[in-house]
């Protein structure tokens, strides 16, 4: 039996997702690339993209609980089947700015759903020699 991740979920910056559509987040899922190279994923795996809700990222909290109990009602999935994925541009400085000014108070959000979390999806070359360079943030 797999111990694939049954369902992931990106969660994105609202404000991001003004302008982004989430390409590159989902293409990095597909190819397994970036931020995903490490995670067990599958073809089974369903994936679903939301956004932290706006600042101050609080919405995250009962979103979560929200998606954590319609997965066991409905499919079954438990929470330990489930991981959660902070997009690159909440999780690091890029194109788009620095990271989420409430990345830490959104990380204690998670942890107190107890569901898995990770950070980055789509990781650019471009952004990470930047970054290296010092020209952004690490
Ligand atoms: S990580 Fe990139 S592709 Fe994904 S939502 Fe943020 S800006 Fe868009
Ligand atoms: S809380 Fe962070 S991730 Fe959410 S909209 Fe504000 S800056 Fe973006």
């Amino acid at each position: 039996m797999s111990d694939a991740i049954k369902l992931l979920v990106i969660i994105q910056c609202d404000l991001v997702l003004q302008r982004c559509p989430g390409f590159f987040c989902d293409r990095a899922f597909v190819n397994k690339s970036g931020g995903f190279k490490s995670l067990n994923i599958d073809e089974h795996t369903r994936k679903l993209n939301i956004s932290c809700g706006g600042c101050c990222g609080r919405a995250i909290h009962r979103k979560l609980q929200l998606l954590a109990a319609k997965a066991k009602k409905y499919d079954q999935i438990e929470k330990d089947e489930i991981h959660i994925k902070l997009a690159s541009c909440i999780s690091k400085d890029n194109y788009h700015g620095p990271p989420c000014p409430n990345l830490e108070y959104i990380k204690k959000l998670i942890d107190k759903t107890g569901l898995q979390y990770s950070m980055d999806t789509t990781v650019s070359e471009k952004a990470e020699a930047l970054r290296n360079s010092g020209i952004y943030q690490k």
